[in-house]
């Protein structure tokens, strides 16, 4: 029997592995680039190089790669084998420094938004020796940082280690004004919660729209759904529970730290939850937890959806991003603590996220903008697409009591002065379970609940960091300025406490109730991609941005570009793929079946005039009634489709695609739906939502 604690981070050039591989001076060396952020002199990169190369090729690699996080949502990889000729025709295996350190490499097939000029075509990759180097699948990953020839960041990675050194800057500037001169650094962790949907290979290689688009074009409700909610939590499958097991084991190799596996509301979906980490670790997890997901799934016959509404009528899938702050000395400065002094530091924590969240709920929503997500947001299932945040009944009386200067508790006679000694003791578990809510204090952290499954945990990252950092270092800038410190504070949080609460929410956030009441609160409301994406560059994300150092204004430009981009594409090809479904496969199919119903009333006439037809007489008028709406429609969606080529503004195309595009594939959907549940099952020729839900 193999015990997870030999094999756990086998395949990882890990701290264990460095402090055996190299010498102490190097070994020193390298831990303080880790720690500050240094750049490695070439004789320290050369000498880690080997040792990586020697520990990799003991474990089998015979290639490396710069492994990288593209502006495509996915990773890329381009694999170098270690080999050099050697004297007789021999080769030795050989890694240098400068390979290890930088990479150069053809930037001009990557997403740029306009960037990059397609005669520069030259991009770079840097090591982020902050993330282990890992072996997978015999080649040697070292996670990079991606650029452009002239400095721009190509990727996801750069602004996320960007924004994490802001709020490190500031965090530690209020963390003094408390007097903690021993904390060196902050660093934000995060736990991505990680759902995702299983189906059989052969179920999936018969539609189209999964192979092509990841989601269910077509499909009409199976008699049983979600309703009985057996699902959840039930009863792992063998099956499910074989492919969980490989992929835990696969994981754990890689030292990603794999904990939690359950099933989810929907039939057939599931949730792997691992141990929260350093947030770009997190981030580079998960992109590897994605991957390996979709790599077992297909070893055990099946194929894993990471798309966030692969099925109309079932839930979708989220990844619930559980966010908090530590000190290097092991503090989670978003613990409520038990003592007053670790108290008041708290607060001002939490008003800054309070504030930062309330300031930014733009940029919040713009992060988790998708197409995909904007299937899932407001439907019932996941949070609506207005920010808000959710605080638990006690903390919020507290800061009710802090705004109002009135008594809390069971103190009635003292007034609830926010002071380095004088706040009382919290309540412990202050927080009650609450699963609507966009932004949820959960204890000790928040969870940002409004993210797809699909997507990199690095965009929302980037700005959650970036906007706390921007509050945190307004409260130093008022806070250091102060001559006395308590008065100061306590001013401080009252007023944050009064001019952010609206942005707390305790209640049902699925309740339709909550959208009025959050217009009347003056909340930002951006239903869709489309409406929410342009205000990316409002002048005051790029004040944010710029004043950070995480993005400059010319990157900015270029991701909003991207994404509208990639919104436009996926809904061209979800269109391109449904036309081509009802052309080739769902219409051919319902006109075959149509004739055998018209032979049968001719058959039956034949035979006897008084023979009762009503069935087949009814459902053929049916049948070619909505035959001929779904033909009207996929006419419709074409010519739509060819309106596209007009227009060359993106935000304009984005918004054609939302208003002209999505609504014919709507009608297209009803229409093919209603005939699926009229044609016998023989007839049908895809799949049917029962095969795939219900097969495994
Ligand atoms: P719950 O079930 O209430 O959501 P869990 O304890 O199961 O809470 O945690 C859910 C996720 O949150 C896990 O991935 C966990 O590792 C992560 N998490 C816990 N503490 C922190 C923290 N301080 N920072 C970031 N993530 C955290
Ligand atoms: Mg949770």
């Amino acid at each position: 029997m193999k015990l997870v604690s030999d094999y756990f981070g086998c395949m990882v050039f890990d701290d264990s592995v460095m402090q055996e591989r190299l010498s102490p001076e190097i070994y020193e060396s390298l831990k303080r680039t880790i720690k500050h952020g240094r750049s490695l002199n070439l004789s320290v990169a050369n000498a880690v190089a080997t040792a990586m190369k020697e520990w990799a090729v003991s474990l089998g690699a015979t290639h490396y790669t710069h492994w990288f996080q593209p502006l495509t949502g996915i990773t890329a990889e381009k694999h170098d084998s270690f080999i050099s000729p050697a004297d007789g025709g021999k080769i030795i295996m050989e890694f240098s420094g400068k390979e290890l350190v930088k990479g150069e490499t053809d930037a001009s097939s990557f997403p740029s938004g306009g960037l990059r000029a397609t005669f520069e075509a030259r991009g770079y990759t840097a090591w982020d020796a902050t993330s282990y180097a890992f072996i997978k699948d015999g080649v040697l990953c070292i996670p990079t940082a991606f650029c452009s020839y002239g400095g721009d960041a190509l990727d996801q990675k750069t602004p996320l280690l960007r924004s994490m050194e802001a709020l490190n800057r500031q965090a530690l500037r209020v963390l003094k004004l408390f007097g903690n001169e021993e904390v060196t650094s902050v660093k934000t962790t995060v736990g991505p919660e990680q759902e995702y949907f299983l189906v059989d290979k052969d179920v999936f290689k018969q539609r189209k729209d999964l192979i092509y688009t990841g989601r269910t074009l077509f499909g009409a409700p199976p008699p049983k759904g979600q309703e009985l909610e057996s699902h959840y939590y039930g009863v792992i499958e063998p099956r499910v529970q074989a492919f969980m097991n490989d992929l835990n084991e696969e994981l754990w190799k890689l030292g990603v730290l794999a904990k939690t596996e359950h099933n989810e509301a929907a039939p057939a979906q599931h949730e792997l939850a691992p141990i929260f980490t350093t947030t770009n670790i997190a981030a580079d997890h998960n992109q590897l937890t994605m991957e390996i997901m979709q790599k077992i799934a297909k070893k055990h016959d099946m194929v894993c959806l990471l798309h966030e509404k692969p099925f109309d009528g079932v839930n979708g899938s989220g990844k619930h991003n559980n966010w908090s702050i530590s000190t290097n000395l092991g503090a989670n400065l978003l613990e409520p603590g038990d003592t007053p002094q670790t108290n008041a530091q708290f607060l001002l924590f939490l008003c800054a996220v309070l504030k930062a969240v309330d300031d930014y709920q733009d940029l919040l929503r713009i992060s988790v903008a998708t197409a995909g997500n904007d299937r899932r947001l407001g439907a019932h299932e996941a949070p609506p697409a207005v920010v808000s945040i959710f605080l638990g009944a006690e903390l919020t009386e507290i800061l009710e009591s802090i705004e109002k200067d009135e008594p809390y508790g069971t103190k009635e006679t003292e007034l609830l002065r926010v002071g380095v000694h004088t706040l009382p003791k919290f309540p412990k578990d202050t927080t009650d379970r609450n699963r609507t809510s966009p932004f949820a204090f959960t204890g000790n952290k928040f969870e940002f609940r409004m993210l797809g499954s699909s997507a990199s945990v690095s965009g929302p990252n980037t700005v959650i960091n970036t906007a706390v950092a921007e509050i945190l270092r307004q409260f130093a800038d008022e806070l250091e300025k102060a001559s006395d410190f308590e008065s100061a504070l306590h001013d401080l949080i009252r007023r944050i406490v009064t001019e952010h609460k609206r942005i707390i929410f305790n209640g049902n956030g699925y309740d339709d109730a909550w959208l009025a009441e959050a217009k009347k609160r003056g909340l930002t409301n951006l239903a869709t991609t489309p409406d929410a994406l342009p205000h990316f560059i409002d002048e005051k994300n790029v004040a944010l941005f710029t004043t950070h150092k995480v993005y400059t204004e010319r990157e900015m430009h270029s991701r909003l570009e991207i994404q509208l981009g990639s919104y436009c594409q996926l809904i061209n090809i979800e269109a391109k793929t449904m036309v081509d479904m009802a052309k080739k496969e769902i219409l051919p199919a319902v006109s075959e079946y149509t004739q055998l119903l018209s032979s049968t009333i001719l058959s039956k006439k034949s035979v006897c005039e008084s023979l009762d037809c009503t069935y087949e007489k009814e459902t053929l008028t049916e049948i070619c009634g909505l035959t001929a709406e779904a033909h009207k429609q996929v006419k419709a969606l074409e010519k739509a489709l060819n309106g596209t080529r007009k227009i060359m503004d993106t935000a304009t195309l984005s918004v054609y695609y939302k208003d002209k595009v999505l609504p014919v594939m709507a009608k297209l959907r009803t229409a093919a739906d209603k005939l699926e549940n009229l044609v016998s099952t023989e007839y049908w020729p895809i799949p049917t939502y029962g095969d795939l839900l219900f097969e495994i």
